[in-house]
């Protein structure tokens, strides 16, 4: 059985801290503010892949409230998504995540963050797709004060 999930997010951008991107440090003058490391995509991607278990969703399961899960790097929640996928005998199709920021251009860092999506999702890096684009100045986004993105997860589970 194939079932997609979908997943969104977005964080504060502020001076003076990282801005993790996908598991990637991308230099930047903005970093995220938030609980854990702030990392946006793999936020998304996690929330899309509970989506597609309809399992809940990652606030539910690493709660923003849990000591555990401050300044923690969020490709470990996506990994624990893939375990409990995993261990309902699924794996993970391909994966699409669009994500908006004014700057930097994160071109430069795209294949690292496939890559990295790719090693946590236990799939083909030719499964992993992102997609960047500005909020062409409009909004909070475009005004760089955040970040956001948007993922789509498809999945294939064994029937129920
Ligand atoms: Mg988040």
């Amino acid at each position: 059985m194939l079932r997609v999930g979908e997943g969104y997010d977005i964080h504060r951008l502020e001076s003076g801290r990282r801005l993790v991107l996908a598991g990637v440090e991308v230099s930047s003058r903005r970093g995220a503010v938030g609980h854990s490391d702030g990392d946006a995509v793999a936020h998304a991607v996690c929330d899309a892949l509970l989506g597609a278990m309809a399992a809940g969703d990652i606030g539910t399961h690493f709660p923003d409230t849990d000591e555990r899960w401050k300044g923690a790097d969020s490709m470990a929640f996506l990994a624990e998504a893939r375990r409990l996928l995993a261990g309902r005998g699924g794996r993970v199709v391909n994966v699409d995540v669009t994500l908006v920021l004014e700057e930097p251009r994160i071109g430069a860092f795209r294949e690292r963050m496939r890559a990295r999506l790719a090693g946590v999702l236990d799939c083909a890096r030719d499964r992993v797709s992102i997609k960047a684009k500005t909020a062409e100045r409009l909004g909070a986004v475009g005004r760089g004060e955040a970040v956001e993105a948007r993922a789509v997860v498809l999945v294939e589970l064994p029937e129920d």
